[in-house]
């Protein structure tokens, strides 16, 4: 590990003035930056730490919505009571994450911004272009298991790893960020890249921004809903795919979808068209089949990763079939 400088932010402004130094970063809970720093996967000269600003509290929004704070840690938001009762699937899907004692410390804005754990980035012997842009991908002729099947590049095929997220993109949270140039808002379909010809960037998150908050819109989907994660292990293990299927139903008719796909980009994946599929029609297998098959018809293996095609595709009819009846997480 490199030698580093540490400060601590006395409050939001101070936080973005001092990030935006040269080879400075940000630490809170720290359960990703450490394993980087410790593997010189990230070199950062100065830290600056803001684990003491005021980003700490679940609030009611005007208009039903939830405000998350961007440093609550990902344990109080599973477990708050407007969480569990309002939105079950985020709650369910943070505890299928990590295990207890990186919940208890990982942030919720630390959960946006946490790095692939593709096994070439984290070997600086291995040519990484998210590492070292130029250098070539280890992955895509490589041992890439875990790697991504929609929305590759040329570039780079690694996933971003967060459970969270996906159940955020289902309910279409939006993330707010204050920056040098004030405050702005980031749909959480857009906060997260595709790898392109920049896999070196990850977010739309600039340099000298912070995330303060995470907005959950009034619509929980609380009635219908699955969050289904298929790992290696029963616990403490990354999605080989993962799924958030969110219903609005009226009777055995499907009024609303949402389908987040985790474990398959390099962003929680949504296909706008498949979803909409199923809206106004009957909540039946054969019209989950044909949204499957929507969604991974674009799919592409790399060899030990292609598995998860067919995974994906028989996820996605779990899920829906869960969330129609009613709200048990598989
Ligand atoms: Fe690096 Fe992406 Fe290739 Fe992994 S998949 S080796 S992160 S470029």
């Amino acid at each position: 590990m490199n030698s580093f400088s540490y400060t601590r932010a006395a409050d939001v402004a101070a936080a973005v003035r001092e990030v935006a130094a040269e080879g400075t970063a940000f630490i809170a809970g720290g359960t990703n930056l450490i394993d980087l720093m410790k593997e010189n996967v990230s070199k950062p000269s100065r830290l600056v730490d803001i684990t003491r600003l005021p980003l700490n509290r679940i609030e009611d929004l005007a208009g039903g919505g939830l405000r998350l704070g961007a440093l609550v840690p990902n344990s109080d938001t599973a477990y708050h009571p407007l969480v569990e009762r309002r939105y079950p699937i985020l709650s369910r899907a943070i505890l299928a994450g990590a295990s207890a004692q990186l919940r208890n410390m990982a942030t919720n804005g630390g959960n946006l911004l946490q790095r692939t754990r593709c096994y070439y980035f984290y070997d600086v012997a291995t040519p990484c272009n998210k590492r070292d842009p130029g250098a070539g991908c280890s992955a895509i002729n490589g041992f890439n298991r875990i790697h991504a099947i929609l929305g590759t590049s040329d570039q780079c095929i690694a996933v971003h790893p967060s459970d969270m997220c996906v159940a955020l993109a289902a309910l279409e949270a939006v993330v707010h960020v204050t920056g040098k140039d004030g405050d702005r808002t980031i749909p959480l379909a857009e906060f997260h890249r595709l790898p392109g010809d920049t896999p070196h960037i990850d977010t739309n998150l600039a340099k000298d921004e912070i995330i303060t908050s995470i907005d959950l819109p009034a619509k929980g989907f609380a009635d219908h809903y699955a969050y289904l994660k298929i790992r290696d292990r029963a616990s403490y293990a990354f999605a080989l795919v993962s799924v958030a299927a969110a219903l609005e139903m009226d009777g055995d008719t499907i009024r609303e979808t949402r389908l987040a796909l985790g474990g398959v980009a390099h962003k929680p994946w949504r296909n706008p068209d498949a979803e909409a599929m199923l809206n106004g029609i009957k909540a039946t297998k054969d019209h989950f089949e044909a949204v499957a098959e929507t969604i991974v018809r674009s799919a592409q293996g790399f060899g030990h990763n292609t598995f998860k095609i067919e995974l994906a595709r028989r996820a996605v009819i779990r899920a829906l079939q869960h969330a129609v009846r009613m709200g048990k997480s598989a």
